[in-house]
């Protein structure tokens, strides 16, 4: 987790040392034992063990943004996890940060110099490669990435995610109760064979052009997954861009990541995501996932693979 960072504050304190160390020594004053207990307590070496020396730092974990460097001081509001927070100084443990405009002061125990460490655990990576076709099933802190680039086996079969379902309904009922409009899954988990039945016909009715766009590739289909589903308000707009300008289609933009969904495939992303605007596809990521994924307006892929 931390571990990174806290042997580059360590390389970071021993070459300072070292340098003070030199100092002293050039000056014959002759007194080593700075890296010993030292009785100054301002010392910023010993005092200040744990500063990371970066202009911009991210949150690990929820954390508070106070009006001053302590816990006394009034909460002005929780920072989400992952977000990228702006350095303007440091206060014996507290680093005073700027984020979306609001200057505050934060503990230095959630944050970090790296947007990796930020995950909740370990960067836990997995890969498996498909020995027969070359394919790559791909899977970072638990989150399965399904694109042009990397698919899933064709025996990969989980069926509708539980999770993501109990998500889906919770999402669907307050929608009906924020604005009163019925909101359909009106499709979910499909397997392999399925999505090769889709994508050959795509062709054969919309064309080569069309199907690469808006289809996937058997194996490369999110909706293997059964983490993903395709969602509409009135039949009409189903699977139409239009979809997106409709009440529930932008109430969903706005909300889905208060019940763990992206918005998978944004406007103005093609060229990251591969795929065309969807504004009826929604991907199940988790609240903790999906809420850094909305507020910084991020893809999965510039989540998970990094990039500006
Ligand atoms: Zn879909």
């Amino acid at each position: 987790m931390r571990i990174k960072s806290k042997i580059v504050m360590v390389l970071v304190i021993f070459i300072l040392g070292i340098g003070v160390m030199s100092v002293l020594h050039f000056l014959n004053k002759g007194d080593s034992s700075i890296s010993g207990q030292s009785p100054n307590e301002n010392k910023p070496l010993e005092s200040q063990p744990e500063v990371i020396l970066s202009e911009y730092l991210f949150t690990t974990d929820y954390l508070n943004l106070r009006s001053g460097p302590g816990t006394n001081f009034e909460k002005i509001r929780t920072l989400p996890v992952g977000v990228k927070v702006e350095v303007l100084g440091y206060d014996n443990g507290w680093y005073k940060i700027s984020y979306n405009g609001q200057e505050g002061y934060s503990i230095g125990d959630y944050l970090s110099d790296r947007l990796d460490d930020n995950d909740f655990e370990e960067i836990d990576e997995e890969v498996i490669e498909d020995g027969e076709t070359g394919e790559v099933f791909k899977r970072i802190n638990g989150i399965l990435l399904v694109n042009k680039d990397y698919s899933l086996p064709y025996d990969y079969y989980p069926g509708e995610n539980e999770e993501a379902r109990e998500h889906l309904d919770k999402m669907i009922n307050t929608a009906k109760e924020e604005i009163n409009k019925d909101i359909i899954a009106f499709s979910g988990f499909r397997s392999y064979n399925y999505q090769k039945r889709l994508y050959e016909s795509s062709i054969q009715t919309e064309g080569l052009q069309y199907t690469e766009l808006y289809s996937a590739k058997p194996g490369h289909s999110e909706h293997q997954t059964g983490l993903a589903f395709d969602l509409g308000g009135e039949m009409k707009y189903w699977l139409e861009e239009e979809f997106g300008e409709t009440i529930e289609g932008m109430w969903l933009r706005e909300n889905a990541h208060r019940f763990g969904y992206i918005l998978r495939y944004p406007k103005g992303k093609e060229y990251i995501t591969g795929f065309g605007y969807e504004p009826w596809h929604f991907r199940y990521v988790g609240v903790d996932h999906s809420i850094v994924i909305y507020e910084g307006e991020l893809t999965l892929e510039e989540y998970l693979l990094g990039g500006e």
